[in-house]
């Protein structure tokens, strides 16, 4: 009968749903106890100048190295360490590890290259974390070379504290990266605002350019305009060579992206580079 049938449809729909919530209730535990072991890894990826080609720095970037699943890239995992507010101590341990590789190139004379770090929206709307970096980065002292990456949206959502809170970040001594820029919906206008230092034109955009003569244009403008106001800029995702003709062409100062290295352990990193 019909009732039975919707009843039959409640009790799928019930159980999908339960089914659901228990895999998120695993993976919170199972991040718990990757928090604990510390089960994270830091990969770097190349930066490279525009015009020398020179070895400029890398990024770092997050990896879960799951003992049954394996290497599990962040966009699977990141929101959830937000959500529970284990971003926190995640984003300590990272600012940590890349205090301790810049030391280390340091050391082997290579004090020119910098190292940035991402920072997610929960980290920086907490008073904690910067307090924290604070003492880490003053300890390490003014030439740590770490740098770090804010997404364009999260630095829209609240303008004015983003502001504040970067000034802060940069008299620690980092240099300031609006990462993914050109996906969110900033105005130059808030750009001349903005306490930064470098720009990262968002790949998808890199990755049209030699196709499309609307992206090229609108790269082209982007770059003269970051130049007009200071700014640094740094192409991602740069795949083919003939993006990186066109954006040496076009006077990009920074490229990043599989055609000249892939995000790799920081062993690897090391041994190609440093
Ligand atoms: P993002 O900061 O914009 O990082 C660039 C992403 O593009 C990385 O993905 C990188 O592996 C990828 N990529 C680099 N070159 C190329 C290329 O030539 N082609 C293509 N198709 N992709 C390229 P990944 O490592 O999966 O990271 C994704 C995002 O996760 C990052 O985007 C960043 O927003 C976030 N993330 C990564 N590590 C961290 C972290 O330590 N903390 C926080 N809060 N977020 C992180
Ligand atoms: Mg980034
Ligand atoms: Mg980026
Ligand atoms: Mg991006």
């Amino acid at each position: 009968s019909e009732a039975r049938n919707t009843g039959a449809r409640l009790v799928v729909y019930d159980e999908a749903f339960g089914q659901r919530a228990q895999k998120r209730i695993d993976i919170e535990r199972e991040l718990r106890v990757a928090v604990e072991q510390l089960q994270f890894e830091l990969f770097l990826q190349p930066k490279f100048d525009g015009r020398t080609q020179n070895l400029t720095g890398a990024e770092a970037l997050l990896r879960w190295r799951h003992p049954q699943r394996g290497l599990i890239p962040p966009l699977d995992f990141i929101p959830l360490l937000e959500e529970t507010g284990l971003i926190l101590p995640v984003g300590r341990w990272i600012l940590e590890q890349a205090i301790a590789i810049s030391a280390r190139w340091q050391r082997r004379g290579h004090g020119g290259l910098r190292l940035a770090i991402n920072v997610s929206a929960r980290e920086l709307r907490d008073d904690g974390f910067l307090r924290d970096a604070g003492v880490l980065l003053r300890a390490a002292g003014p030439e740590h070379g770490v740098d770090v990456e804010i997404t364009e949206s999260l630095v829209m959502d609240d303008i004015q504290r983003s502001i504040r809170i970067l000034h802060e970040v940069r008299e620690l001594g980092c240099r300031v990266a609006i990462d993914d820029f050109g996906t969110g919906y900033s105005s130059l206008n808030y750009l001349s605002q903005l306490p930064a230092d470098v720009l990262k034109i968002d790949r998808s955009f890199v990755g049209r350019i030699a196709e499309s003569p609307e992206s090229l244009a609108l790269v082209t403008n982007t770059i003269g305009l970051a130049h007009a106001l200071g700014l640094h800029v740094v192409a991602e995702g740069v795949e083919e060579e003939e993006q990186a003709k066109l954006l040496r062409l076009v006077r990009c100062d920074e490229m990043q992206g599989w055609l000249f290295g892939r995000p790799m352990t920081v062993g690897e990193f090391e041994r190609q580079f440093i």
